[in-house]
């Protein structure tokens, strides 16, 4: 089973095609990395949408995503853009690895960082159904039901989203077996 990262509907062919071990290790590495760096709501709720796609509560191969309904503002697109390369970019540096209970298969997961770094910066505005990005930040307010605002794991530094923290679930090891490598 596998997880797919498409980049939106209008570009189908587009996509990143992750094992589950290796789906799981992108977003704890992107979730390490964007809650270090998040300052604004908006980061912060980009790193949680990612955070949300956790194979340990969801469901092996039940994660994969399409860029464009990320939150994406329609008057803050670029910044956000901005926001996200510069995560992917500290994901690459390894930025908040110690975390982890393992160190990452940097051989498989470089590539898949900067796959994903490039179907972001080509995402055009006229991809992007806003209306989805809306709805999601409004169901976010509606049953926000953790504590304070924006709170973080206390061991990992994460931010929560409303099943925990990704990397606590990753680090126990419940994480979907491969057949295929994975990853770490
Ligand atoms: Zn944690």
């Amino acid at each position: 089973m596998a997880n797919t990262i498409t980049r939106s509907d209008a570009e189908a062919d587009q996509e990143i095609r992750c094992s589950n071990g290796l789906f799981s290790v992108v977003i704890s590495v992107l979730a390490l990395s964007g809650s270090r760096i998040a300052r604004t709501s908006d980061e912060k709720d980009f790193i949680i949408w990612l955070a949300e796609h956790d194979q340990s509560v969801l469901g092996s191969g039940t994660c994969g995503f399409t860029i464009s309904e990320m939150p994406w503002s329609r008057d803050r697109m670029q910044l956000e853009k901005s926001f996200l390369d510069t995560t992917i970019e500290g994901a690459i540096r390894c930025l908040g690895w110690g975390m982890l209970d393992y160190t990452p298969n940097v051989t498989m997961l470089e590539p898949a960082l900067n796959q994903f770094r490039t179907l972001v910066n080509e995402l055009q505005e006229t991809e992007i159904d806003f209306a989805v990005g809306q709805l999601w930040r409004e169901e976010q307010e509606a049953e926000r039901t953790l504590p304070g605002e924006y709170p973080v794991c206390s061991q990992h530094h994460v931010l929560l989203c409303w099943h925990g923290c990704v990397v606590c679930h990753e680090n126990a090891g419940i994480l979907p077996a491969d057949s295929d490598s994975n990853g770490r």
